[in-house]
């Protein structure tokens, strides 16, 4: 069955009268540059009422039925309604669980914190939300015939273990674009295992971005970066699936960590479209988190947006986000200008003991959750985020894509980071009586930890 009732097209953010079809290889607006976004008939969506929406949602949830099992196609009127089933390409994403944080939440202070655990999925980060939908409509191009022979990326690690793991699953090859050495080993891993043509270059993300502009300027390759709105659109199921976790319920502030800015206009448009549909009747504030080494959104925070400038970042932890030119500036300022937005920063410290206080309540978090869990403290303290506030931090990646960081952390040895919470295994023979003399000194020394 598809949903052909309901259209979408892409449309410019800046206002221009232009409108492509979703399956057009055309990423910028053609009359002024500016980036497109998915657009939808909000007419016909509104034919059906809140109640009736909900009431899909819902028995679609943790179901089988192809492909609506998958928490993006769950959704899938509101995200790519025109695609046909059989060409939709995916590995039932989403539907990731929300973690109670009881024990950090009462360590800092606040009632009801929750960490959306979106790294508990097929690649181990949020990216595959967008990327089902982008490699679907490539697939659908294919078989429609249309003469594509790759899709590609620049990644700083998960986009590009996203993609190849899609392309493989519809055979479709791709190839991956990454700043050599600035990545972990396990993201490094993937598109190899996948297959993917794995170019390693000596410059950066932003270095790495140029240069796929330009091989997708021949449009047999197709551009899998988040400037390709698809991407957004599919991310964009994070806030839906939020809301329907708490029975449709909106949270107070959801925290987030953003480097090229897609994922928090995503968050954005999510709460944008349940609103004009009547599903919700408030929105949360949403916090965007940077780390301080790759911060050029805080900077322009400072101004009120008034200004935004590119900056050249410097080597982060959170490696995911260490990105100096964003190419969603412009919808993420929009999405904090209509959701009451602060930004705030980590430290290279705060975000590495957050991350590892985290831990200590069961936990494993990516360094770029931790950016996000050091802006809830510091936001806490600030007193911005209230006792009562029900707080939701999006939690990016699995902290298992990580292992350098988190092995670093217990070894005491990052650059920047006093290791406050460091624990280190214990070296002793096979002697029960030394067994039970470390275990007495361990008893009495340590105090419980939170
Ligand atoms: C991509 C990514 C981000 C940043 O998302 P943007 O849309 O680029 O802001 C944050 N954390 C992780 C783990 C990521 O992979
Ligand atoms: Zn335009």
């Amino acid at each position: 069955m598809n949903n052909n009732e309901y259209k979408a097209v892409f449309k410019c953010i800046s206002g221009c009268n232009v409108e492509y079809p979703l399956d057009k290889v055309v990423y910028e607006c053609e009359k002024c540059g500016s980036l497109l976004e998915v657009s939808h008939d909000m007419d016909r969506l509104k034919k059906k009422s809140p109640k009736e929406w909900k009431a899909l949602f819902e028995s679609r949830t943790a179901a089988t039925s192809w492909p609506y099992g998958s928490g993006v196609w769950g959704k899938k009127e509101w995200v790519c309604p025109e695609v046909d089933n059989d060409n939709v390409v995916s590995m039932f994403e989403g539907n990731t669980n929300l973690f109670w944080a009881r024990r950090l939440g009462e360590y800092l202070g606040v009632q009801d914190l929750w960490v959306k655990m979106c790294g508990n999925s097929h690649t181990g980060s949020f990216k595959d939300l967008g990327m089902t939908v982008l490699v679907s409509v490539v697939n659908e191009m294919i078989k429609k015939g249309r003469d594509i022979k790759a899709v590609a990326c620049a990644s700083t690690g998960d986009t590009s273990a996203a993609l190849a793991a899609y392309c493989a699953y519809a055979g479709i090859p791709s190839i991956v674009f990454l700043p050599s050495n600035k990545i972990s080993t396990a993201q490094l891993v993937q598109p190899m295992a996948n297959g993917s043509i794995v170019l390693s270059l000596d410059t950066n993300f932003d270095g790495c971005m140029k240069i796929v502009k330009e091989i997708t300027k021949d449009n047999k390759i197709y551009l899998a970066n988040s400037m390709n709105s698809l991407r957004v659109e599919g991310q964009k199921s994070i806030s839906v699936e939020i809301v329907q976790q708490f029975d449709w319920e909106v949270p107070d502030v959801i925290i987030i960590p953003g480097g090229n800015l897609g994922n928090v206009s995503a968050l954005g448009n999510g709460f944008k479209m349940m609103k004009e549909l009547g599903l919700i009747d408030k929105t949360p504030r949403i916090v965007l988190a940077q780390a301080e080494k790759a911060n050029p959104l805080y900077l322009s925070y400072q101004t009120g947006f008034k200004k935004f400038n590119p900056i050249q970042p410097e080597k982060t932890l959170a490696s995911a986000i260490q990105i100096g030119d964003p190419v969603s500036v412009q919808k993420a300022i929009r999405a904090l200008n209509e959701f009451d937005g602060i930004v705030e920063q980590a430290s290279e410290d705060e975000l590495a003991n957050a991350a590892a206080l985290g831990d200590l309540t069961g936990l494993y978090s990516c360094p770029h959750t931790g950016v996000a869990l050091a802006a809830l403290i510091k936001l806490i303290e600030q007193k911005k985020i209230k006792k009562k506030d029900r707080v939701i931090v999006i939690s990016t990646a699995h902290g298992l894509k990580f292992s350098e960081f988190k092995i670093g952390y217990h070894e005491s040895a990052l650059n920047g980071v006093n290791s406050k919470f460091a624990n280190r295994p214990i070296e002793t023979e096979p002697d029960i009586n030394k067994i039970w003399e470390i275990l007495d000194r361990e008893f009495a020394g340590r105090k419980k930890a939170l």
